[in-house]
């Protein structure tokens, strides 16, 4: 699949469910209201979306949320897509959580093929945890990262930068995610959705971050081909590597390969536009997948050049409508 602007679509982000155990801060009200359980696509469905897109040539699945591992019998999705890892079809299945459930999971994660996790985890300190998160138990995520990495999957742990709520802590999370061998990367705030807050409060750019840490790092760049926003540098002193998500500068845009379905069945061409297609309908109209494939090439032949994202005091409202848990970042 080559789009409009001739970047070829191999990576599909799939979010499960728009419900979530936790309610960080930056990302949810803490009144949410989710979807109707009968809006959502069925397992069985997803997997046919999710086929038809490695069908037509997508090599890396994402399945991210919401929280993911709170979908019940989510481990049925993860080992019947994992068929296409034994075929040689796909190159990766990954997922981002939480961590929450890590514990229970890892091992069934394992088994189906899943080789790397990322997990968003914002401090090392469980009161500020329980802060951002609204609720959490950040003994309970250590757990999970612990499991996962008992297992064998590689861990790459998401850090949002948040101004006044975690930037003192950040080499502490460079040296912990060195000695445990995890990668670290640090996301800035997009705005997406109302959160119950503003938004210009809590923006910290990652050009600030990264000067900072210079100061008591050496951060080499190191090419990255993911094809996504994430720059990375290789840190000396622990050998880890250490990336950084700037999403509102458009520097990515002409190499994004990916495009992100919602668990109604809805495909977003790109986070940072409303513009949307429905494959729910062509899903269902018939058993066959042709309506479904035809609706894909119609949406990927209108993803646009690049987002639309802003943050500053004269837009106080989010520059796009929908959570990130509706699209999973
Ligand atoms: N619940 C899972 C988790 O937290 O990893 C998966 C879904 S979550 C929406 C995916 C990622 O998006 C997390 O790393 C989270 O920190 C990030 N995120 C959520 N809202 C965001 C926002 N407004 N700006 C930047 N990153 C955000
Ligand atoms: Fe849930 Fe992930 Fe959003 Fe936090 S970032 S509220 S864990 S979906």
């Amino acid at each position: 699949m080559i789009d409009p602007f001739g970047r070829t679509i191999s990576y599909l982000r799939v979010s499960v469910t728009d419900r979530c155990d936790l309610r960080c801060v930056y990302c949810m009200a803490e009144d949410m209201t989710f979807l109707p359980k009968r809006d959502l696509l069925t397992l069985e469905e997803l997997d046919r979306v999710c086929s038809a897109f490695v069908e037509l040539g997508v090599r890396k699945l994402r399945i991210t949320g919401g929280e993911p591992l709170v979908r019940r019998d989510i481990m049925t999705l993860f080992h019947s897509l994992g068929r296409h890892l034994k075929t040689g079809k796909l190159d990766e299945l990954a997922l981002t959580t939480n961590g929450t459930q890590l514990a229970k999971f890892a091992g069934a994660l394992v088994d189906a093929g899943v080789k790397r996790v990322n997990v968003s985890l914002d401090t090392l300190d469980p009161g500020r945890f329980r802060t951002i998160t609204r609720w959490g138990d950040h003994a309970r995520v250590m757990n999970g990262i612990q499991a996962a990495k008992d297992a064998g999957l590689k861990i790459k742990i998401n850090a949002v930068a948040l101004r006044d709520v975690n930037d003192d802590e950040f080499n502490d999370m460079v040296a912990w995610c060195g000695r445990e061998g995890f990668d670290l990367v640090f996301i800035e705030t997009m705005p997406m959705g109302d959160i119950d807050g503003d938004r210009t409060d809590q923006y910290l750019p990652l050009s600030l971050v990264r000067a900072r840490l210079a100061e008591k790092w050496s951060l080499e760049p190191i090419p990255d081909n993911t094809g996504g926003p994430a720059r990375y540098t290789r840190c000396r002193e622990t050998g880890g590597r250490v990336g950084f998500i700037t999403p509102l500068t458009h520097n990515f845009c002409e190499s994004c390969n990916r495009v992100r379905l919602t668990c109604t069945g809805t495909l977003f061409m790109c986070l940072g536009q409303e513009d949307a297609a429905d494959l729910r309908t062509p899903l269902r109209r018939a058993e066959s997948d042709a309506p479904l494939s035809a609706a894909i090439h119609e949406a990927i032949s209108r993803k646009p050049k690049g987002h639309d994202f802003v943050i500053d005091r004269r837009h106080k409202r989010p520059s796009v409508g929908r959570h990130m848990s509706v699209t999973g970042g």
